[in-house]
């Protein structure tokens, strides 16, 4: 029997936690489910990721403000995918800061994005009809971009780190508890996502950078396992097919990380990106949802 697509079946409630990281730092955790965060600022917070919908990011903030009553200043995004950014409005955020890569993608991408993601998972999209529309960004940079928190708090800084998990990935770093928020850079028992990487510059270079800055206090855990890029070259060096590659990855990962959240979801569009990227595309395709499950069909049917 075929495989039901992605993860439209997954319906099943995830238990929510809010971690105080650090003094002034906070995070929520959902058991493999997008992660989102916080930094307090003496007069203002400033929040790290939006989540799926307005209304799931109320969830996270009524939990929030059990903490913390002061406004949001800053809402900043990692990256484009839908998941994290379509909440925003939520926030009432005086700034919304992505990197420049970022705000170009959601210009590019992120209608289809948006239709992909809420094909692939459902259950993230809670009250959906109120999404206003793309979120767009009102600062943008290029590699970085530091916010003052006041008092003795401390700042925010933003890092562009290399190509990874997308072209425009930036981690959050706040040197004062020496928390990381890395975005999808670094997953935690949770499947990585790679349809719209970069492996190379990711497994290398953008890595190289995200460990060096020796945090204390990582949202995440888990890098790119190197040994999957080396399957598929085998298979594509050796004139096999893309379903070959396939089921050289599942059979070698699947033991180890088949039981981790979203592996069979991710796996069929990891691994044809990587497989696109040894056929030399650049970037990513765009994701539609056409071509979502065209490629579930190919692997995973
Ligand atoms: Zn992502």
């Amino acid at each position: 029997m075929a495989k039901p697509f992605a993860s439209s079946t997954d319906l099943t409630e995830k238990t929510e936690t809010l971690e105080v990281v650090a003094d002034g730092v906070y995070a929520l955790t959902a058991e493999g489910d997008p992660n989102v965060g916080v930094i307090e600022g003496e007069d203002f917070i400033v929040a790290i990721e939006a989540r799926a919908t307005p209304a799931a990011a109320r969830d996270w903030l009524v939990k929030l403000r059990e903490h913390t009553d002061k406004p949001v200043r800053y809402l900043i995004l990692t990256h484009y995918h839908a998941v994290r950014v379509l909440g925003a409005s939520a926030f009432d955020a005086q700034d919304i800061i992505m990197s420049n890569a970022t705000a170009a993608l959601v210009e590019e991408r992120g209608e289809q994005d948006w239709a992909s993601e809420f094909g692939r998972m459902p259950r993230l999209f809670k009250q959906h009809e109120e999404i206003p529309g793309l979120t767009r960004p009102s600062i943008t940079f290029s590699n970085s971009y530091a916010i003052d928190l006041g008092g003795d708090r401390g700042r925010v800084d933003l890092q562009f780190c290399g190509r990874g998990h997308t072209e425009g990935d930036i981690v959050v770093w706040h040197e004062k508890t020496g928390t990381l928020f890395a975005g999808d850079l670094v997953e935690a028992q949770a499947a990585l996502y790679t349809g719209d990487a970069f492996h190379f510059d990711w497994a290398t270079g953008t890595l190289d950078k995200v460990k060096a800055y020796n945090a204390e206090h990582l949202i995440g855990g888990r890098g790119v396992d190197r040994r999957t890029a080396m399957r598929h070259r085998a298979a594509h060096k050796n004139g096999g097919t893309l379903k070959d590659a396939f089921e050289a990855t599942h059979t070698a990962l699947g033991p180890k990380f088949g039981h981790w959240p979203i592996f069979e979801h991710c796996l069929p569009f990891n691994v044809q990106r990587l497989w696109d990227e040894f056929d030399g595309i650049e970037r990513p395709r765009i994701w539609t949802m056409e071509r979502d499950r065209e490629v579930w069909a190919q692997l995973q049917g």
